[in-house]
């Protein structure tokens, strides 16, 4: 006998995992990552923002002088030094004390991604409807579709999910809705933040229709105008469970964010999140602990602002002055994304290749649709590539666009 077979494995998997396929995202990172392409297509942060070198010292001495706890087992909620210090974190955009925030109803998890894993585990059932907007995170698209749920999407506008849609989307799941699954704020991919008054009305239609609010914000501190409007979690504390991680304002290799949870779904949450972990890495909980409370994390947090304005302007300039009439995007108060509408007739999957081939990567639209629609769309980054590229890359997209329009 060898070691060769005929079997595919087809009929062996759970029913839940055959309509699984895999993210044209994770496909698209293995040629984006070439070095002559100039991917607009990740979403990685500027690491090379960071003081590598402090973090480094700070990381020897977490092994060499707090070793026994930072590499030993530890608890599934995690340590209690991360949930005060995220409770901090959290009051910066105003969610604190006076709104019911407490250590005990933080659950730190295994980046935001763990996060909204636990979430799908706690609530769906096969079938069960969650309410997204349209364009949403393709992260969480995989989560809730490998919970065999339906995503319903609803529309948004430059001041983000429109209120009527959230009506509408209630109305037509007819009871089926468990929640609504919703990034209010600099949105991925779309780029665009709920205005204050939409923030109010949405909370009221949710409270009106018992309906649960996932509520999704890794970017609200990456603001680069002012201060973003405020969390919903900041404006209700009931029927809310607000989502973060430390993978935008810190390191994403680090894993870690958190979900702070009413209190009587906290304990769920952490009997879940044992069932699939047995607890967060003490060693990453420790390098963030660490990070948190002896170093300058608040001034990380303006350099990435920085960093990121400076590229988004260098997007948002090259693309007024590259592309091909009939096409607009949006223009982010913060975060890491802009989405592009293609003229009329241009499809952003079907392109790819070609642009490809032109060195150049970016996200087709489809991508974060439940339904795969979005061909006329795109997701551009930012935060990563310098602005040079950024131009650079716009550049070859428009020629690739110009020559599809003459074809
Ligand atoms: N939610 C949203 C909206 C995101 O954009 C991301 C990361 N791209 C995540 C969750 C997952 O974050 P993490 O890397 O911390 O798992």
């Amino acid at each position: 006998m060898t070691g060769t077979t005929q079997d595919d494995y087809t009929d062996r998997y759970a029913r839940r995992v055959r309509g699984m396929t895999t993210s044209e995202i994770r496909a698209l990172f293995a040629v984006a990552s070439r070095p002559e392409v100039v991917s607009l297509a990740g979403g990685s942060p500027y690491i090379a923002a960071l003081p590598l070198d402090a973090v480094g010292e700070m990381m020897g001495r977490l092994a060499s002088e707090l070793g026994t706890t930072s590499l030993q087992y530890g608890i599934g909620q995690g340590t209690i030094e991360l949930r005060e210090r995220i409770c901090e974190v959290m009051a910066l955009s105003g969610i604190d004390a006076s709104t019911g925030a407490s250590p005990d109803d933080v659950v730190v998890t295994v980046g935001g991604q763990q996060a909204l894993d636990l979430v799908a585990r706690l609530f769906l059932d096969p079938g069960d409807v969650v309410l997204a907007e349209g364009p949403t995170y393709v992260g969480a698209l995989g989560v809730f579709q490998a919970a065999q749920a339906q995503v319903r999407h609803m529309a948004m506008d430059a001041d983000g999910l429109i209120p009527e849609a959230l009506e509408a989307a209630i109305a037509e799941a007819g009871g089926r809705a468990k929640f609504l699954y919703t990034i209010p704020t600099f949105q991925n991919p779309a780029g665009v933040t709920l205005t204050d008054e939409r923030r109010e009305r949405i909370l009221d239609i949710c409270e009106r229709h018992r309906l649960l609010v996932i509520e999704d914000d890794p970017y609200g501190t990456l603001s680069f105008e002012g201060e973003a409007p405020r969390p919903l979690r900041a404006r209700r504390r009931d029927g809310i469970l607000y989502l973060s991680t430390f993978s935008k304002t810190f390191a994403p290799g680090l894993r870690v964010g958190w979900i702070l949870a009413p209190h009587a779904v906290r304990e769920k949450l952490v009997m879940a999140s044992e069932a699939n972990i047995l607890c967060p890495s003490a060693f990453a909980q420790g390098a963030v602990t660490q990070y948190l409370s002896t170093m300058p994390w608040r001034q990380q947090i303006k350099t990435y602002r920085e960093v990121y304005r400076e590229r988004r302007d260098a997007l948002l300039d090259a693309l007024a002055d590259l592309m091909p009439a009939g096409t607009t995007w949006t223009r982010p108060g913060g975060g890491l994304f802009v989405w592009a509408t293609l003229p009329e007739g241009l499809d952003s999957k079907a392109m790819m290749p070609r642009a490809i081939a032109a060195r150049v990567a970016y996200v087709p639209g489809t991508g974060f649709y439940a339904d795969g629609t979005g061909g006329g769309n795109m997701r551009l980054n930012f935060s990563f590539p310098p602005p040079s590229r950024i131009r650079e890359g716009v550049r070859r997209l428009a020629g690739v666009m110009e020559q599809e329009l003459a074809m």
